[in-house]
């Protein structure tokens, strides 16, 4: 509470406190020092987050390593593709995608993105000719339409890796999001639904891919023997690929792994939260917060909503200021300064196209974080800042 009694807005950067149960295992880890996970001879750590994991996303095999950026450069490596290889990826993604395809030697080929924040099928259709993978960003969230993406990739005989870092806990058709492509990478970022303060994971059922992507990620001489399942995989893989050393340690997966139990209730209230918002929001005739597709169960912890009804750009920042003003803050994606997010700030790529959907719909799509531990009453008050902060720009 504010001094006034006015609650205070809410601050939506904290995260949850780590659970009571990763404490002892910390302290252990501490007094033994035993922090690498390949010291142990079994039950590391990390290997129990791998098959808690594999287990609840319904995977054969999980490999835990830094980040879901390494993730996602261990999944390109895995498909062997050429250098140079045309990785179609959606234009509406955070910087950290092209640069992982850029990292694995790859050659990033946008795909525009709809006002509804997912793959524009036609030009993904039409851009599929002469790729060689497709890396289909579930940016914040949104599951583009994975039966039609699946389809026309099957048929063009073209491996799908789904980053799902914002995505745990999304279902499509009742199937986990992550298990429809190849291979799926996770986060485990401060901002996303389990915090490890860094961290990443992928799933896949190929046994294959598995075993070179845990000799990669750093399973040197024989501590691929730790892995189970695919032993026989491994001997062949053994010291003909690069060791990028992108393993995790094990304190970060105690801290992950004591988190999995509240994955059901983060996902329950961070979708109540959310739809209780939009429906808010959505009261006004110039916000409009894309809904989910039909097949598609969502997890978020954030929610995104366009401006509709004509905004100039300068509606638009005055916007972000109004609502600034109130304690709430939201970006319009493309009117934020160097806003990672925006395709036209990676300037790594050097000549992009430009991407006319993609960005009209980035100068007008809003970003609003609101994690699953917020109450009715912060909800309230963060969705009546941004419907005055409307009014105060484009009236009543
Ligand atoms: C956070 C995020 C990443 C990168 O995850 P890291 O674990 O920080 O490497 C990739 N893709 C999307 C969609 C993300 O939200």
């Amino acid at each position: 509470m504010a001094p006034d009694g006015q609650m205070a807005f809410p601050n939506v950067y904290d995260a949850e406190p780590i659970p009571e149960a990763a404490r002892a295992e910390i302290e252990r880890l501490l007094l033994s020092g035993d922090l690498f996970r390949y010291t142990a001879p079994k039950d590391a750590p990390v290997s129990l987050l791998e098959r808690d994991f594999a287990e609840i996303l319904g995977a054969r095999y999980a490999l835990a390593v830094a980040s879901c950026s390494a993730a996602l450069f261990l999944s390109l490596r895995a498909l062997d593709l050429p250098r140079g290889a045309r990785v179609l990826i959606p234009a509406f993604t955070f910087a950290a995608v092209p640069s992982a395809v850029v990292h694995a030697d790859c050659t990033p080929v946008l795909v525009e993105v709809g006002d509804d924040l997912r793959i524009d099928l036609a030009d993904f259709e039409a851009k599929l000719p002469g790729a060689d993978a497709v890396l289909i960003s579930h940016m914040r969230g949104h599951t583009s339409d994975m039966d039609r993406i699946m389809a026309l990739a099957d048929a063009a005989g073209i491996p799908v890796i789904e980053d799902a870092a914002h995505s745990l806990g999304t279902t499509w058709s009742g199937r986990n999001i992550g298990t429809l492509g190849k291979i799926g990478c996770f986060s485990f970022q401060s901002y996303k639904l389990i915090n490890g303060g860094e961290g990443g994971i992928l799933i896949t059922d190929d046994p294959e891919i598995a075993a070179k992507c845990v000799i990669m990620s750093g399973a040197y001489e024989e501590n691929w023997k730790k892995h189970p399942g695919f032993q026989n995989s491994f001997c062949e893989w053994q010291n003909r690929l690069p060791l990028y050393n992108t393993r995790m340690q094990n304190l970060s997966a105690v801290v992950i792994r004591a988190q999995l139990p509240e994955l059901d209730r983060r996902v329950k209230d961070g979708l109540a939260n959310h739809d209780y918002v939009a429906a808010l929001l959505n009261q006004s005739a110039y916000l409009a917060v894309p809904p989910a597709l039909p097949q598609e169960s969502r997890a978020p912890d954030s929610l995104q909503f366009n401006l509709v009804g004509d905004w100039t750009d300068e509606q638009a920042r005055k916007f972000q200021a109004e609502a600034k003003a109130r304690g709430c803050t939201v970006q319009v994606f493309g009117l934020s300064d160097g806003n990672a997010r925006a395709f036209w700030n990676w300037q790594f790529l050097g000549e992009t196209p430009d991407l006319p959907k993609t960005r009209a719909m980035l100068m007008r799509a809003c970003d609003l974080r609101l994690p699953a531990r917020l109450t009715r009453d912060e909800l309230d008050i963060i969705a009546t800042a941004l419907l005055a902060a409307v009014k105060a720009v484009r009236g009543a």
